[in-house]
């Protein structure tokens, strides 16, 4: 990665300028911005994390210094194109209730969204020889982002909990990775992660190794104590963040999932 890139913080509003299904229940929102904005998003590390300002009413613009005007979520900056002048993010539709969701759910060519980003060119894993990905349906970026930058030389295990068989994407890599695909109508509900990772072989201590995890905040909590706990992993071998938690809106759970973070 070039850390010497000049890259800028990103507060703009961008606009909706293609949409498409990417499955039943997840949404590809193409975004175009000014030309210098999206060179700057593109020098940035896909699978970072951004802000997206949703419109409180979409019939108002979005006003980035009246935050009445908007509601703040966090999604993964999934892709830039500079000679198309768009970038896009992928949203789960999990509800038409949920601002952001709903949003997606809804969003047509010319809609408005505000985007904010801070200057990034880490890579998101360390080197390592094994990798366990584990999320869920919010993960599918992050950890689709991060499947593609393993060399062919890497192996290892990727676990994702979708909806269902239809909610399966095809994600690319060079490395050896064995994909499993676990099905969760509901993951407000609970989830079959920690259950699947307790039943694998884990690469040992000796191994080099690495696990990132990214889901709801439950079962990021079993699965940081079963690796960090029972398996021993240390704080270098693992990354693990709770992208959401049930029942409660994302701005309402930032401490909790900090704090989950944190105890690490
Ligand atoms: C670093 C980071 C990166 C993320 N990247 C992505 C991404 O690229 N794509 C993506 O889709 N999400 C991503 N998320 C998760 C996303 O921010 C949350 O799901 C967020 O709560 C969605 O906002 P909302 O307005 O739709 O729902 P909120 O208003 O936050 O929540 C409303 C209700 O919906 C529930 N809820 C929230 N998310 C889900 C879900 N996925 N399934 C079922 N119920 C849910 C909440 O528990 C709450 O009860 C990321 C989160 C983090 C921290």
């Amino acid at each position: 990665m070039n850390n010497t890139i000049n890259q800028k913080p990103v507060r703009e509003i961008m606009t909706v300028a293609h949409k498409q299904m990417i499955t039943p229940h997840y949404i590809r929102i193409y975004l175009t911005g000014q030309a210098d904005t999206i060179a700057n998003i593109a020098t940035m590390t896909v699978g970072a994390n951004n802000k997206v300002l949703i419109p409180v009413d979409k019939a108002q613009p979005i006003d980035l210094n009246d935050n009445t005007t908007f509601v703040v979520r966090t999604y993964t900056h999934r892709g830039a194109d500079v000679a198309k002048q768009q970038i896009w993010i992928d949203f789960v539709a999990h509800g038409d209730e949920a601002p952001a969701s709903g949003w997606a759910t809804h969003a047509e060519v010319g809609d408005e969204i505000g985007i904010l980003m801070k200057p990034k060119t880490k890579a998101l894993c360390p080197d390592a020889d094994n990798f366990l990905l584990i999320g869920d349906a919010t993960a599918i970026p992050v950890l689709g982002s991060i499947l593609e930058t393993l060399p062919a030389s890497a192996t290892g295990q990727c676990i994702i909990e979708v909806h269902g068989v239809e909610d399966e994407q095809e994600l690319s890599t060079a490395a050896n990775i064995t994909m499993t695909w676990l099905h969760n109508p509901d993951p407000t509900q609970g989830s079959q992660l920690i259950d699947t990772v307790k039943s694998l072989d884990l690469p040992t201590a000796e191994q080099s190794r690495f696990a990132y995890i990214a889901n709801e905040f439950s079962s990021v909590k079993a699965l940081r104590h079963y690796l960090k706990v029972e398996q021993q992993w240390s704080k270098d071998e693992l990354y693990a963040f709770s992208y959401w938690k049930a029942g409660v809106a994302e701005d309402q759970s930032v401490s909790d999932r900090q704090a989950e973070k944190n105890n690490e």
